[in-house]
């Protein structure tokens, strides 16, 4: 049998593999589950047994000290972006002696690459699971804006989780050749990625095949999770929750709301409900999508400011990008969607799933 090659997504806030196998490039789901994402989340459970992906997020709040995410935006960091980075995750980082930032992970302490080695490894047994053949080789995508020393961090990350990097390339690239753009024609394209935790689009240029980002721009800090938080404060607000709120309780309203807001995507309408008895919360009403687009309104017009800035970058007009690649599960919003039509004067394109199509592409 020829070798599997395994298509990787590493994201900040979940990472799937993908195989090409009979002409077309397939997510691949875990045997046991059946989940084709797994949460970028690593944990140390009270056993102290390592823990990777759902179950580790599932009980994120609960052992929030002996949790690691969002652990990407450490890759290919120095001892001095320790303090900027660290600022709003809950783990401690700190410099180690080789001045490269580590992450306290129950009793051991590591680096940003080991942490990712940890969720590939992962990938890396569920697709043997499913396959049934041994997997060690991998494309792996990275942002467009990672420099040499994310790209190394990512590829070293490859070989500490046995994996033999033959590629590391663009997620917006990824996600052009996922959709077949520039394999008939030349063009320019577009790449809008609005994932939970953070925003970014590139403007790509195909020539004979090859792609180049002309531009990027993005917010590592803006993303679905502020709208989850927006709509949470709505709750607690109007659940009358006086005095500090506990973990406990905010993350019971986070949790309602990203399910709220999931439903609006699809529903005009949806119930919330936030009962949390310890804290005295029993709170019930109906959301409407215009209520949640107003909380969405300032995000997603972030999005598009940052969109201007590429295209301005780039030196090209809305009216040069011939097609428009949607990537995220925000953009699954159809303020989003409106927007970025309104915006390019073209629909976004998403026959394939926001959420797989940079591990298609890289597949
Ligand atoms: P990603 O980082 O690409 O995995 O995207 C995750 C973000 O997409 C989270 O903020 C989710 O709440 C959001 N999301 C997923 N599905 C939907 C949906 N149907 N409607 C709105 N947001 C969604």
């Amino acid at each position: 049998m020829s070798r599997v090659v395994l298509g990787i997504d590493l994201g900040t806030t979940n990472s799937l593999a993908a195989v090409y196998r009979e002409g077309k490039p397939t997510v691949v789901a875990d045997p046991k589950t059946g989940s084709r994402v797994c949460p970028s989340v690593l944990q140390t459970a009270e056993d102290g047994r390592l823990v990777v992906g759902e179950e580790a997020k599932a009980a994120r709040v609960e052992r929030a000290r002996d949790t690691l995410y969002s652990f990407k935006r450490f890759m290919g960091r120095g001892a001095a972006d320790v303090e900027a980075q660290s600022k709003d995750v809950s783990y401690a980082v700190f410099a180690g002696a080789d001045g490269v930032p580590r992450m306290r992970l129950g009793a051991r302490a590591v680096s940003a690459p080991e942490a990712s080695s940890l969720v590939l490894k992962e990938l890396k047994r569920r697709a043997e699971a499913a396959l049934g053949v041994p997997v060690e080789h991998a494309v792996v995508t990275v942002p467009a804006y990672f420099d040499d020393a994310a790209r190394q961090a990512t590829r070293d990350a490859a070989t500490l989780a046995g994996l033999e990097a033959l590629r590391i390339i663009n997620e917006p690239t990824a996600a052009c050749v996922a959709y077949g753009l520039g394999k008939k024609e030349d063009g320019v394209f577009a790449v809008y990625d609005f994932g939970g935790g953070t925003f970014d689009v590139s403007v790509l240029k195909v020539t004979d095949g090859v792609y180049r980002v002309l531009s990027t721009a993005g917010d590592v800090r803006l993303g679905g999770d502020d709208v989850d938080d927006a709509l949470a404060k709505v709750f607690l607000r109007e659940a009358a929750v006086r005095g500090e709120v506990s973990p406990r309780l905010f993350e019971a309203a986070r949790t309602e709301a990203e399910r709220v807001k999931t439903a609006l995507s699809a529903a005009e309408s949806a119930t919330a409900r936030v009962v949390v008895p310890e804290h005295g919360v029993r709170y019930e009403r109906v959301v409407r999508r215009a209520e949640l687009e107003a909380l969405a309104g300032p995000f997603v017009d972030r999005t598009i400011k940052l969109v201007r800035r590429a295209l301005k970058d780039a030196d090209v007009s809305a009216a040069d990008v011939s097609a428009v690649v949607l990537v995220g599960g925000s953009t699954r919003m159809p303020i989003v969607r409106r927007a970025v039509e309104k915006e390019f004067g073209k629909p976004g394109r998403l026959d394939l799933d926001p959420d797989e199509v940079v591990a298609l592409g890289a597949a």
